[in-house]
């Protein structure tokens, strides 16, 4: 089978004839019908996330050895099943949940997968989707996604989740309060598109370029300012009562988190969820004073990609334009979102 494969950090994919894994124990094989292509998987193919302040951690020191396949949002069909499969049969159409995690530990017993601190997550710790095949470790992690369209499943996997997660941390918020939204490139449009459907709250975005601030308009927000404006702090404060209520970072720059940070109400909620990265000065007793809550939120569970699918489903969700390419074009895709040049969420399809 073809696999499109980092071979060296940071270099061109490279299209790699590989032989088609063979599903042992609890294994599933999946023949790859759609995978999209996750921001994210610029800094796996650099090799290294950027922690701010020159200091980094890099992906070989996390155990991952190349040649590797990238693809944490793959979508597709059962074709092998290994001896002590269950739950799944030849031709069932399903979305991989990739976020897996070790299953046995202390956090993981208590289904808090998330925490645990040795996942085996695909596409960013095993091999993933941008291949024709690739194994998932058990039936369980397929999840059904019928009546929805395949590229908007496989997203839902990771930027659709991540989204969706960060969103209800801020859940309990009511309809005379205020989110601001930092961000409206590929997570962030995909949040605005689903926040009506899980925050109550008054929708305000905030974006640097009038091109997504347009595209957020038209995603559902109720309002929203562009964040390098000299007075935005001041247009902020004339349209909520004292600053939001609560603010979802999808940047997680220095420049927007210091900017959603200094805006927040007393008592309010900031969920940083970009992993853009770098570093900022804190202003230390204004977390105190304000008894605000400051969070992080990375992807979402399995019960998250069921429940997002089922909004999909009821057409609460206004979904991200997506570009649908070839699988046998995910090195060049990969480099067009590099260079910004993506009007749209790339997936590749393999049909
Ligand atoms: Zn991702
Ligand atoms: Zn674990």
């Amino acid at each position: 089978m073809k696999a499109y494969q980092i071979t060296k950090w940071g270099q061109p994919l490279e299209e790699r004839e590989v032989p088609i894994p063979e599903p042992k124990g609890s294994e599933v094989l999946i023949k790859v019908t759609a995978c999209g292509i996750c921001h994210s998987d610029i800094h796996i193919w650099d090799g290294f996330f950027d922690l701010g302040g020159g200091r980094k951690v890099t992906l070989s020191e996390r155990g991952l050895s190349l040649p590797f396949t990238m693809g944490h949002e793959p979508l597709g069909e059962v074709a092998a099943l290994g001896p002590d499969a269950k739950g799944a049969k030849i031709g069932d159409k399903r979305v991989v949940y990739p976020w897996i995690s070790c299953g046995e530990c202390d956090v993981c017993q208590r289904n808090e997968e998330l925490l645990c601190n040795d996942p085996i997550t695909i596409g960013t710790r095993r091999d993933g989707g941008y291949a024709e095949y690739m194994i998932v470790p058990d039936a369980k992690y397929l999840v059904p996604y019928d009546g929805v369209d395949e590229g908007v499943a496989a997203t839902a996997a990771c930027s659709g989740i991540t989204a969706y997660s960060a969103l209800k941390k801020v859940n309990h918020l009511r309809a005379d309060e205020s989110l601001l939204i930092i961000g409206a490139g590929g997570v962030g449009l995909a949040g605005i598109g689903m926040a009506k459907a899980i925050v109550k709250a008054k929708i305000i975005v905030a974006d640097i370029d009038p091109a997504k601030r347009a595209a957020a308009l038209t995603a559902g927000a109720d309002e929203v300012i562009d964040n390098a404006a000299s007075d935005a702090r001041k247009q902020l404060m004339g349209m909520t009562n004292g600053g939001p209520n609560g603010v979802v970072d999808f940047v997680g720059a220095p420049a927007t988190t210091s900017f959603g940070f200094g805006v927040l109400a007393k008592g309010a909620t900031m969920v940083v969820v970009g992993l853009f990265g770098g570093s900022m000065d804190l202003s230390i007793s204004l977390l105190p004073m304000k008894m605000v809550n400051l969070l992080g939120s990375y992807v979402g569970t399995q019960q998250d990609l069921v429940e997002l699918l089922q909004l999909i489903r009821d057409g609460k969700v206004t979904p991200v334009p997506l570009v649908k390419r070839q699988l046998s074009e995910a090195p060049i895709a990969i480099q067009e979102l590099r260079d910004g040049k993506a009007l749209g969420r790339f997936v590749l399809i393999n049909y």
